[in-house]
């Protein structure tokens, strides 16, 4: 039995018998259908659940990883080692008034298209964003003029210790991509946002314009993560890659798409080590045509995978 596992026996006993998968594919949980096993996957339904896996994980210093949607993330051919913990099954959005009290497993479309049915304007530029409230909240999500630094008021986390903790606007460093959450190990839990009543025909006006603009521009018919790279300042990555003529490029089952060169798509089959080669030699082909050497908005997570033969 995996060491983890092993390990985790007490944890496994004190949880209900399907919150807990051993050996689970993460492919199937991942939006570019790639990764290899997660010791142990775990969806807690309750906020004292997911504070017991945290405090047994810290007590006996098992590594966790925490997965949203995965679709800004490439998990690695070899798996996940510990703990990975996904909230999906926390999924509850309530509204009152003007505030969205949304549990961070639940979809961030899921929320402003709630938004949308009580006529609050605000979460329009999230109606395509393919991730959970969570994973926005830590990537500081955005689109088409929007973001949820404009939105967030308030998040419920649990910290790496497993101790529960409210945090306020000015404790939150949104940056381009970036936040509180990807600097700590903190878990958002429930987050409150903030909008504004606003006009029902014209919220779904503006999201059904934003579902047009996604669907022409990006190749939503193949697995992927989205943009890969992030904006260099006051350039497009896309364009870089496009003026380096590698639309098309493939690895393996990776592809630079043909439809919007800032995606990598999994057009056949493609492992996350196929995946990883053909950023890496985006990377190189963009600096040696430009000079600008791209980075990664994608974060990659778990292990390669191991050689049977020489480890
Ligand atoms: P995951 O990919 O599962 O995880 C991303 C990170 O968030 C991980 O480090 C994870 O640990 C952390 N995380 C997840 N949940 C929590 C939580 N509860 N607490 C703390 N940390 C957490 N992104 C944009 O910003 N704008 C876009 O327009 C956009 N378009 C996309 C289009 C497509 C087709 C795809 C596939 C992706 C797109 N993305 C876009 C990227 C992605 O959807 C977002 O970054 C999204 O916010 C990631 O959420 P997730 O739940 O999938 O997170």
């Amino acid at each position: 039995m995996n060491e983890y596992i092993q390990r985790c026996e007490a944890l496994i006993q004190e949880l209900p018998h399907d919150a807990v998968r051993q050996n689970e594919p993460i492919y199937k949980h991942t939006y570019t259908q790639m990764g290899g096993l997660a010791d142990l996957f775990i969806t807690p339904t309750t906020y004292d659940d997911t504070q017991r896996v945290l405090k047994f994980a810290h007590r006996n210093n098992i590594p966790v990883t925490l997965l949203g949607n995965g679709s800004n993330v490439i998990v690695k051919d070899g798996g996940i080692r510990g703990i990975t913990l996904c909230l999906k099954h926390l999924n509850n959005i309530e509204i009152t008034d003007t505030q969205v009290v949304a549990q961070t497993g639940a979809t961030i479309i899921g929320a402003s298209r709630e938004a949308l049915a009580e006529s609050l304007t605000g979460l329009e530029f999230a109606c395509g964003i393919p991730g959970t409230v969570g994973g926005a909240f830590y990537m500081n999500a955005g689109a088409y003029g929007g973001q949820i630094a404009d939105v967030l008021e308030r998040v419920l986390v649990l910290t790496e210790e497993g101790d529960f903790l409210t945090l306020g606007k000015d404790e939150f460093e949104f940056d381009y991509r970036k936040s509180v959450f990807s600097k700590k190990q903190y878990i958002a839990l429930e987050g409150t946002m903030t909008l504004e009543k606003g006009d029902v025909v014209q919220i779904k006006q503006k999201m059904d314009e934003l579902t047009i603009a996604r669907e022409t521009k990006q190749p939503l018919e193949y697995p992927s993560c989205g943009s890969v790279f992030k904006r260099p300042p006051g350039m497009f990555a896309g364009k870089l890659i496009q003026e380096s003529g590698l639309q098309g490029t493939r690895i393996g089952g990776a592809e630079v798409s043909k439809k919007h060169a800032g995606f990598i798509v999994n057009v056949d089959g493609s492992t996350a080590s196929d995946y990883m080669n053909l950023v890496r030699h985006v990377q190189e082909k963009v600096n040696e045509t430009f000079g600008v050497m791209l980075e990664t908005e994608v974060i990659t997570i778990g292990e390669d995978l191991k050689d049977p033969v020489n480890d």
